[in-house]
């Protein structure tokens, strides 16, 4: 029987619980379509399903992200053809040589744009496509806090900012880290640890924040809470420092009635016809020059230990791939 190399997970736990196996290549039932991976992309949601914070059924493959060529398909999918270059996005077991999939989870690569940057954008530029296109709709001329805006989504949120004339206010650990998130469009970036960060972060905003994404969670949630307008939205969309406690509603209202929302890109992914038109958005944008892939961190499949070990070590920036 054929084989393919995947990361498998026994048990959750630390990054060391993953190892590469050797498994049997999957094949395509109807409908479906067989991928042999170019590229994987890396998210943090990879490190909460292997940790267990995002239970999944165990024993389990990893990997959300990923691109590369059609290489056999399943009954009655026409249009398709092997050989074509397609990405996906929230799929599950992306870490391997090849992945099935449901046609309809696939779009297919532009020209323009490569595997490699396919498989680092789709995932992440989709969550910033429905942040700020659906979850809080921007217009332009609005001045939002984003935290960890020189991380893999945070790059793509900055340069998604800038082209819609939004004043991104972001945060981030290291000087480095806040001069990258500048060049790549950011307003301003605060070091994340400066004790006077509150008071610095509210003088680019003084009126309050009408929008924080925060995907930082527990570290940052009483900070962002403070700095939100009258009638401003707290967006919860990640867990990085560990998932907020509890949300009590009266706090809420005493911090000038606000909302709060926990928004998740599955939920997108779910409508009718979001997925290619927000593939058909990001990969205009690319084309367009108005946004640039970082691929800030590439390693073998065989390394991902240490790919995880740096994310969440916070030793990256922009987005990171396994190379099958
Ligand atoms: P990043 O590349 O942004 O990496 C995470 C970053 O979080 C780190 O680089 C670090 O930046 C920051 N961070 C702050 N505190 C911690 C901490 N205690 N431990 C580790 N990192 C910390 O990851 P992604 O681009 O993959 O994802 C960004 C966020 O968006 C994640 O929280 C993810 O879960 C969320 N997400 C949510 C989605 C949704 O639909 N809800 C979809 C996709 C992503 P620094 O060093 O600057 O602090």
């Amino acid at each position: 029987m054929d084989t393919m190399k995947a990361i498998r997970v026994d048990v959750c736990g630390a990054a060391e619980q993953m190892s590469v196996k050797e498994v049997p290549l999957p094949q395509p039932g109807a409908g479906e379509v067989r991928v042999k991976l170019k590229a994987c992309g890396i998210n943090l949601i990879d490190t909460y399903h292997r940790s267990g914070l995002y239970p999944l059924s165990l024993p389990t493959g990893l990997g959300c992200e990923g691109a590369g060529l059609v290489d056999a398909l399943g009954e009655g999918v026409d249009d398709l053809n092997k050989g074509d270059r397609v990405g996906f996005a929230m799929a599950m077991g992306a870490y391997a040589e090849a992945i099935v999939l449901p046609r309809a989870a696939l779009v297919k690569i532009p020209a323009g744009v490569s595997d490699e940057e396919a498989a680092a954008v789709l995932l992440k530029a989709m969550t910033v496509d429905y942040l700020f296109n659906d979850t809080c709709p921007l217009t332009g001329g609005e001045t939002v806090l984003f935290h960890a805006a020189a991380g893999g989504v945070g790059l793509i949120a900055c340069q998604w900012a800038k082209q819609k004339g939004v004043n991104l206010i972001g945060t981030a650990s290291t000087q480095a880290k806040c001069d990258l998130a500048v060049s790549h469009g950011a307003e301003a970036c605060l070091l994340s640890d400066d004790p006077e960060l509150s008071d610095k972060l509210r003088a680019h905003a003084t009126d309050g924040f009408p929008v924080v994404y925060d995907s930082v969670g527990r570290s940052t949630y009483r900070l962002s809470l403070g700095l939100l307008a009258p009638l401003g939205t707290f967006v919860s969309f990640g867990n990085a420092s560990g998932p907020i406690d509890a949300v009590v509603p009266g706090e809420l209202a005493l911090s000038g009635s606000l909302y709060f929302t926990r928004p998740t890109l599955a939920t997108h992914m779910a409508r009718l016809g979001w997925m290619q038109a927000s593939a058909d958005r990001i990969f205009g944008l690319i084309e367009a020059g108005h946004l640039t892939v970082d691929v800030n961190q590439r390693y073998p499949l065989s390394d991902v230990v240490r790919a995880h070990n740096d994310l969440e070590g916070r030793r990256t920036t922009g987005s990171s791939v396994l190379i099958p």
